[in-house]
């Protein structure tokens, strides 16, 4: 998938009430944020369009949302954002998002000066991408700016619904940044080219595997999915992880993978446990075989070196889903090794995944990689090669004159 989107670069705002769909699906505890990393994200944008004389309307989904929900309340996130903004961000506090607060707010603001309408999953129809609530939200504005990446791969009426009721659509900053790095590590990598792929489930990566092998020199494979492609090798793997109605699948892949001159790197050897807890008793593997009663949770040592070898090979490397259990201490060091790997390696290091993402910041390397995303499931499916909607539905680059 190739996008080539017009950004906010692209257009002029002055004056122009414009719809800005962010990422505020913050995490919350007991009515506190507890991370503010996407209010962080979004600023930048913000502050440009406000510097361009933009009337800022800005909307976000937070949380699982079904109807109005005083606990996931976007009020937080407007003093936040007034906070860090040093201008007051007004918040229209109607259940139906756009109701008679939003709908005064958005047409007293003058140019430079922000809103915040309420939760747009207050609404059920925002899932649904219900025509009816996205001409409501355009009501409001007249251009739109998409830069909530972790939602464009959903197709809901404040990300997909509205474009048909706005013009010009155009990209953000962080979107824009997020095409720029996933798009050129997929479409125009430096090879030698190598993925990593870990987390618990094949299923879940059934798509990205099958795509990645289209495109890459070597794919390393850990975490809970390995061991579904080893007992597909015949080896014994215990207690580990088994998706059984993936074995044919895995051999699939390892056959695709030998025609296409892929090298696929398994796990040679691992750390198992005596079951799946945080205290459980860890030791390491002779060989790549897994013993009764026993469980996988990480890449043993000899498997870290062979991945360590080819990350240090590669000029680009992606990566998504953790090689272990990560989050037991005993069971962490494959998933650092690889991250320190990757932060000291001179390739363009990619990082889409959230739980590779929270153990990439767990490690304290997040500095040393060139791009983490900000979309989990986004950015599994910009790597499926799949087409995001929300940003599909963005306007194209007109073709540069030759
Ligand atoms: P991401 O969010 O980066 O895409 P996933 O959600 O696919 O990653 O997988 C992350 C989860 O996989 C982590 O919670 C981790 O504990 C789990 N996991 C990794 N290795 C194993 C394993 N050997 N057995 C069980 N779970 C595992
Ligand atoms: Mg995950």
């Amino acid at each position: 998938m190739i996008y080539n989107k017009k950004t906010v670069r692209d257009v002029s705002f002055q004056g122009a009430a414009t719809l800005v769909r962010c990422d505020f699906n913050v995490p919350m505890k007991d009515g506190v944020i507890t991370d503010e990393s996407r209010i962080l994200g979004a600023l930048p944008t913000i502050r440009y369009l406000m510097d361009q004389g933009a009337k800022v309307i800005l909307c976000s989904h937070l949380g699982k949302a079904k109807g109005p929900d005083p606990s996931l309340s976007l009020e937080s996130v407007a003093q936040r954002l007034t906070h860090h903004l040093g201008r007051p961000v007004l918040f229209a506090k109607d259940d139906c998002v756009v109701g008679e607060e939003a709908k005064k707010g958005a047409a007293s603001l003058k140019p430079g000066e922000v809103m915040l309408p309420e939760n747009t999953r207050f609404r059920p129809e925002e899932s649904k991408n219900d025509p009816l609530f996205s001409k409501e939200l355009a009501s409001l504005a007249t251009i739109y700016v998409n830069d909530a990446f972790g939602s464009a791969h959903r197709a809901h009426a404040s990300t997909e619904g509205v474009t048909h009721f706005l013009s010009p659509c155009v990209a953000g900053f962080l979107i824009e940044k997020e095409l720029q790095f996933l798009g050129d590590a997929v479409n125009h990598p430096k090879r030698p080219f190598v993925a990593i792929l870990g987390g618990a489930k094949v299923s879940d990566k059934i798509k990205v595997i099958d795509a990645l092998l289209e495109k890459v020199d070597t794919l390393i494979i850990g975490g809970g999915m390995a061991y579904t492609f080893l007992k597909a090798q015949g080896y014994d793997i215990g207690q580990s992880l088994l998706e059984e109605d993936r074995l044919e699948y895995a051999k699939d892949m390892m056959e695709k993978a030998r025609q296409r001159g892929v090298a696929l790197l398994l796990p040679i050897d691992h750390v198992v446990g005596d079951g799946f807890r945080e205290e459980a008793h860890a030791s390491v593997t002779e060989g790549a075989s897994i013993g009764e009663g026993l469980m996988g949770m990480d890449i043993g040592p000899a498997t870290i070196a062979s991945y360590r070898k080819a990350i240090e090979g590669a000029k680009t490397v992606i990566w998504n889903g953790p090689m272990g259990v990560f989050e037991f201490p005993a069971f962490e060091k494959g998933t650092k090794e690889v991250a320190q790997a990757m932060a000291q390696c001179d390739a363009v290091t990619i990082i889409g995944g959230g739980d590779s993402a929270a153990a990439v910041h767990q490690f304290h390397l997040a500095e040393k990689m060139t791009h983490i995303s900000t979309g989990g499931g986004a950015s599994l499916e910009f790597l499926e090669g799949v087409s995001l909607p929300g940003i599909a539905a963005l306007d194209d680059k007109e073709e540069q004159a030759q």
